[in-house]
């Protein structure tokens, strides 16, 4: 197996000129659509409250991510603390909103990724990614020699910015974001966003653009290519009717999950319509959506259902 093109991007030097260009914008922040334009290399703080360190609330192998990225030993997620979106609802509260971790250096999060590795998982997962941007990539400068050479996953809410992620082209090999709302009404509501339907459209085609469909080798593991999640909310089908067109417009082909474990979390009942699970119906429907939409890939504990069997 050749080796992941972040390998040749180091040999050639490029891999560290982007760890430069993105680590320069961390002093007048627009690394994610907030542009909060704060100086975070002289301990400013914007949205995501995070200064030039990353930090990291845990990491280890993972079972509970996709299959094609979990495999026999796990897809190897490291969870960053903080976010730039900030769901109302979000199921890991205490990481995404207050914070809990602990501060990593270039240096200890190339240890995280190379222990990782020597676990046997598939691949290097980041979860919550959009505001470390340069921090990764300062790691991945220092991780490189030291024989990194697994998948990287781009793990993130759907909420980045396109210049920051052409900054990755050629380093990231699967992008998994979210798609979380189409109407810009819901995600003000929930997230404070208002342009996130627009910019997860934007962020998708980019990725997209990068790494085109998902592509699975012949033991079932992702290779390289885009993975995107929705996760079906109380009440919102119809966004995710559109969510799903416009995922099938962009590919057929485009592995999608919907996922179903909505539950009520971190400030949700401070929202009548966030205050319930989904039902079996809601998800059916929006399984059903799917097809009819053309969308020829689900993640497969979808299937049954998807193809009518019961
Ligand atoms: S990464 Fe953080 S500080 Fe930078 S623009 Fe986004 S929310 Fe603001």
């Amino acid at each position: 197996m050749s080796p992941p093109s972040y390998v040749k991007k180091f040999d050639s030097g490029e891999l560290q000129s982007c760890a430069e260009k993105a680590r320069k914008i961390l002093r007048c922040c627009t690394l994610c659509p907030r542009r909060c334009r704060v100086d975070r290399l002289q301990k400013k703080l914007g949205i995501c409250r995070t200064g030039a360190l990353a930090r990291v609330y845990s990491y280890s192998p993972h079972f509970g991510e996709e299959s094609p990225l979990v495999g026999s030993n796990g897809s190897g997620t490291i969870f960053f603390s903080s976010c730039n979106l900030g769901c109302v609802f979000c199921q890991n509260y205490e990481i995404s909103h207050l914070g809990e971790g602990v501060e990593a250096g270039p240096g200890q999060l190339a240890a995280i990724m190379l222990k990782l590795q020597e676990q046997g998982c598939h691949n290097i997962n980041f979860v919550t990614p959009s505001h470390v941007v340069p921090q990764i990539l300062d790691a991945l400068v220092e991780a490189v020699p030291l024989g990194l050479n697994l998948p990287l996953v781009y793990n993130s809410s759907g909420y980045d910015s396109v210049e920051t992620l052409r900054l990755l082209d050629g380093i990231i090999d699967i992008y998994m974001p979210d798609f979380k709302f189409w109407k810009k009404e819901s995600a003000r509501k929930f997230t404070n966003a208002a342009d996130y339907p627009e910019a997860a459209q934007k962020t998708v085609a980019e990725m997209f653009r990068q790494v085109g469909d998902l592509r699975i080798d012949d033991q079932g593991i992702a290779t390289g290519g885009l993975l995107v999640r929705h996760l079906v909310m109380p009440d919102c089908l119809d966004e995710t009717k559109a969510i799903l067109t416009f995922l099938a417009k962009l590919s057929k082909r485009t592995y999608t999950n919907i996922m179903d474990q909505y539950r009520p979390c971190g400030k949700a009942f401070e929202f009548p319509q966030l205050g319930r699970m989904i039902s079996k119906e809601e998800h059916d429907t929006a399984l059903s959506y799917a097809r009819d939409v053309g969308l020829t890939r689900l993640d497969r504990k979808d299937w049954s259902r998807f193809l009518g069997r019961h």
